[in-house]
This record gives structure tokens, C-alpha cells and sequence, in this order.
């Protein structure tokens, strides 16, 4: 399995390691959050990217999503399918496809037919996008909010989207027959626990603490979802835990598993 971080966030005309919007893409064609799938995508991407799964509705998540959808409406031969629970379908609906913000695609049709169609995912229940597996675990973050556990024929991962503590969701990984990696957020550095905490994220040293729920030694752990006002001073903390297998995952990298 391929998994690559788009990048989003540009100093002059260079890309940063700074992370705006969150937004992975497996194996070239699956979309994990959509944070910068219009403007971070290749045209190659564009091309493959039919299927994009989402973990929570906040913006740094889905911002591309509408963008990308316009972007592709005129030259897409099938609706591109947005994997998601019923209260962020319900976001999107009422709060961004509503013709106010955005025009509502889920509606509207090209030559070929619809341009985009959700496909209602719940917690606990595997489903299969292009040759991969998912299942959609609860966090614990502001808003509803899932994390998920992709497989292929090769490889497991774990991505924890946005998220604080959590208990069911390491009950999951730990019993999981295998896992060649593990993404787990961490927003904030630790002297602003406080907005952490009231904002549902975590801190590098409650990440250590998370960190030692994690039953098994098999899997790379890669920290994802750093602010990218405070990226550098976050990184530095969680160099600093010292956790085996623990690194800050690379933008615009494509791991393989
Ligand atoms: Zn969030």
C-alpha cells in the first residue's frame, strides 16, 4: 500500500512541511479526506481519484472537496463516491453543498450522468473502496469523527484523523492480526493543552500517553495533523518522547507499506 500526505501550504513559490488541510491518497486512487484534493492533486490523480472517504467534516478536512468536484464535473464518465457517516453527510448537505456556499452536486448531472454520490459508511462495519478494505472506528473529537483501518492484500494501516483520548479505538488496533503502521494525530504543542483540550486534539505528551495503550511493537508510528503555525515546536516535543518506531510523517512523501 502506497500512502502519500499531499502537501498544502506554500512560502513563496516553495512547498512547505507546514500541513493547512489534511488529505492522504492511497495507492494513487483513494482519497482519505479531502483537505487538499483540488489544489495539491496531479493530473494523474484527477484522473484516478474517484472514491474519497472522510473522517469528520471540519474544513482543514473537506475544503478541497467542492473545488475538486467542480474542477472535474464537466470531464467525469462516473460520480465520484464520498465515503461518510450520516452526521457528515449531513454537514456537507445542509452546511456546504446548500447552493449558498456550494452548488449542491449531489443533484446535478453531466452528460455521463451524476457527478457525485455519498455512500453511508458505519462504525464497526467493513466496507471496500477500489481493492482496499476499510473500517471506521470512533475518536474522540469535537464533532463526530471516525478514524480507520485500511488493508489491502499487503498491508494494514491505522489513521486516527482528528482526535483526544481514546479507549475503543486501541482495543481495535490492539487486536488486529497485523498493522504495518499507525497515523495518529497530534495538533497542538504541549504549553497550549488547554485549547487542546477544549478543541478535542492531542499534545506530544498526551500523545506519549495514548502511545502507551498501543499493545504491539510491529508498526511504524508516523504523527500526523501538526498545526502548521506551531509544526516546528510540536516536532521538536515529540522528538523528544523518544518513542520507539514514533516519527513526524514527511508531506508530499509516499510511504509504502
Ligand atoms: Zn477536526
Amino acid at each position: 500500500m502506497r500512502i502519500e500526505l499531499l502537501p498544502s501550504t506554500v512560502s513563496g513559490n516553495r512547498v512547505t512541511k507546514r500541513q493547512h488541510y489534511s488529505c492522504f491518497v492511497i495507492d494513487g486512487k483513494v482519497a482519505v479526506d479531502a483537505g487538499s484534493l483540488a489544489n495539491s492533486t496531479s493530473d494523474e490523480h484527477k484522473k484516478s481519484i474517484r472514491s474519497v472517504v472522510l473522517s469528520h467534516a471540519h474544513l482543514d478536512h473537506i475544503a478541497g472537496l467542492p473545488l475538486y468536484i467542480d474542477d472535474l464535473f464537466d470531464s467525469l464518465t462516473c460520480p465520484v463516491e464520498i465515503f461518510a457517516t450520516q452526521e457528515v453527510i449531513e454537514v456537507l448537505e445542509n452546511d456546504i453543498f446548500n447552493w449558498r456556499v456550494y452548488p449542491k452536486f449531489s443533484e446535478l448531472e453531466n452528460e455521463s450522468g451524476p457527478v457525485m454520490c455519498y455512500r453511508k459508511i458505519e462504525a464497526g462495519v467493513p466496507f471496500k473502496v477500489e481493492d482496499l478494505t476499510f473500517e471506521a472506528i470512533p475518536v474522540n473529537h469535537k464533532v463526530p469523527s471516525v478514524g480507520f483501518v485500511i488493508s489491502s492484500s499487503a498491508s494494514v494501516i491505522a489513521i486516527t484523523g482528528d482526535t483526544a483520548e481514546m479507549n475503543g479505538f486501541w482495543q481495535k488496533i490492539n487486536g488486529l492480526e497485523r498493522l504495518d503502521a499507525l497515523l495518529i494525530e497530534c495538533a497542538f504543542p504541549n504549553r497550549m493543552s488547554g485549547l487542546a483540550e477544549v478543541s478535542h486534539h492531542l499534545t506530544p505528551e498526551k500523545l506519549g500517553t495514548e502511545l502507551g495503550k498501543l499493545k504491539r511493537a510491529d508498526c511504524s508510528i508516523f504523527a500526523i495533523n501538526l498545526k502548521p503555525m506551531y509544526r516546528e515546536e510540536t516536532e521538536r516535543e515529540i522528538r523528544a518522547l523518544e518513542a520507539v518506531g514514533l516519527q513526524v510523517l514527511e508531506v508530499g512523501y509516499e510511504y509504502s507499506f
